[in-house]
């Protein structure tokens, strides 16, 4: 078993938008993947064609893209594992749920849902086990040339996976230990249908695994009790020795309460549960992603990676790379994790911090041309300039625009509760003082022109608060923004002066 080389699966049905638990889903692969130099598979699980949706695997791909998780084979990566779409995969169930029929594993039952329904009134709590089969219109309560006949005249039929009662089932759990399961509590579960020609999840999951050679099975917590079949059905085939190591995932918790994190309280609470914008092909309606409420993918990584995880210590800021070196399933949490999303947006905002000005520039332009910025007028190293200047006061690109329109239209109004208390009877005079000594200035950057000017200042022996929050009422339209003489230096000494000339003949 060590000496495989590890292999591991994100394994999503195409159902509708990948719920961000999924996604933790599929980092958490990620990592184990890159950390132990093996491979990541992406396979579609898209047997229950009921609960097709057109557009998942497409919305499922381009999140991961977004979100830099590389994959190394699956559909859309090619392999040599493949089709990696289960519904391509006929041929292959068909084969395996024929293995299991000849070795007496399985057995094909006839129950028309009516009659299971019947079934399940007269008998309290009914299950399809040991108890019940043989009471049950099948192919161990039935003659083979009567199974064979219904087959022929062309009746639809199941194969049910044949559980012996009353066994210690163990599942050998990386975060949760050794979970056992009496096999008697387990029912026949339905392994494929005639009706699509299809297997159901837990046959097409476990061909799979075992043919694509996966060696750890990576996967939420709802699917845990599912694990005890998984593992009946590995001895079933003869795949015991090969079957994969098992971790179960915490769940994701709502942010108050108890209980699973859903699409509800993302509305409820204002926070998206999903990576991308989803546009529900059925109802129509949109729900909002991680991508377009502004979030950097690499905060959306790395607070997923701290849902259910930690390293051990304090350290809460870990770039991808970082986080493949430092993962340890063995220290994830078996409680269910709280999702913060108001850490979601300290997260964000750490890595506007971390992120290059200029890329973040580049992200602003977008912001700048929706509010009628024409970017073509101003070079990339005044945007990014002003960028460096009030990133550390946002979370969000978007909200840049709040913090730095004055640095691309003048102020047309003034904040009235600022010229209250900054715009005196003698400002006007004093600010008429201040464009001579501006015009002075012929080093117009930062530092010279503020020693120039707090040097005029105190020689008049002006109110050094009142003149300054005067000429940022000025240039700004209110007494906020970063330091004033940066502004300046940015606007330059004509817009600068403009910008006072125009606040004298609005303010008076
Ligand atoms: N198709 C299942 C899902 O949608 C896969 C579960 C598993 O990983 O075994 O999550």
């Amino acid at each position: 078993m060590s000496e495989r080389k590890v292999r591991v699966r994100f394994a999503p049905s195409p159902t509708g938008a990948l719920h961000i638990g999924g996604v933790r889903t599929a980092l958490y692969n990620y990592l184990f993947a890159r950390q132990h130099g093996g491979d990541l598979i992406f396979r579609i699980e898209d047997t229950d064609s009921n609960r097709f949706v057109p557009g998942a695997e497409d919305y499922i791909i381009e999140s991961f893209k977004w979100l830099g998780i590389n994959f190394d084979e699956g559909v859309s990566f090619g392999g040599n594992y493949g089709p990696y779409r289960q519904s391509e995969r006929r041929d292959i169930y068909k084969k395996y749920v024929q293995v299991l029929l000849d070795i007496g594993k399985a057995y094909i039952a006839f129950d028309t849902p009516e009659e299971l329904d019947a079934k399940r009134k007269e008998i309290p709590n009914f299950q399809y086990d040991a108890s019940t089969r043989l009471s049950m219109r099948n192919s161990l309560s039935m003659s083979k040339e009567e199974v064979d006949a219904l087959i022929a005249e062309g009746k639809q039929y199941v194969v049910r996976f044949k559980i012996e009662p009353n066994e210690d089932v163990h599942v050998n759990d990386i975060i949760r230990g050794d979970v056992v399961i009496n096999s008697s509590i387990l029912d026949d579960k339905v392994l494929y249908k005639s009706a699509d020609e299809l297997p159901t999840y837990h046959l097409a999951n476990i061909v799979d695994d075992h043919l694509m050679e996966v060696t750890h099975v990576i996967r939420g917590e709802e699917w845990l009790p599912s694990a005890p079949l998984h593992v009946l059905l590995y001895r079933a085939f003869g795949w015991a020795d090969t079957m994969p190591e098992f971790a179960h995932l915490p769940l994701l918790l709502k942010p108050d309460g108890n209980g699973k994190l859903s699409k509800r309280d993302g509305d409820r609470l204002g926070f998206p549960v999903f990576p991308l914008e989803w546009h529900d092909p059925k109802t129509g309606e949109v729900s909002s992603g991680y991508r377009e409420s502004g979030y950097l993918p690499e905060a959306v990584i790395n607070f997923l990676a701290l849902l259910g995880w930690n390293p051990g210590n304090d350290q809460e800021i870990m770039s991808l790379d970082e986080l493949v070196k430092l993962f340890d399933l063995h220290r994830c949490s078996k409680a269910g994790a709280k999702f913060d999303y108001e850490k979601a947006r300290w997260f964000n905002h750490e890595y506007i911090l971390k992120k290059d000005d200029a890329e973040i520039a580049e992200l602003f332009k977008p912001v700048l041309a929706a509010n009628g910025v024409n970017v073509a007028d101003y070079s990339d190293a005044y945007i990014t300039s002003v960028v460096s200047l009030v990133k550390s006061r946002v979370n969000f690109v978007k909200e840049l625009w709040e913090q730095a329109r004055f640095f691309f239209v003048a102020p047309t109004s003034y904040a009235e509760k600022d010229i209250k208390k900054r715009w005196k009877e003698d400002t006007p005079a004093i600010m008429k003082e201040l464009i001579e000594v501006l015009r002075g200035i012929e080093d117009f950057s930062s530092k010279p022109s503020e020693d120039i000017v707090i040097g005029w200042i105190t020689e008049k022996q002006y109110h050094m608060g009142n003149v300054m929050n005067a000429f940022r009422l000025a240039v700004v339209g209110e007494c906020k923004g970063p330091h004033m003489f940066d502004i300046t230096e940015l606007l330059g000494k004509e817009e600068t002066i403009r910008r006072i000339e125009k606040a004298i003949e609005v303010l008076k």
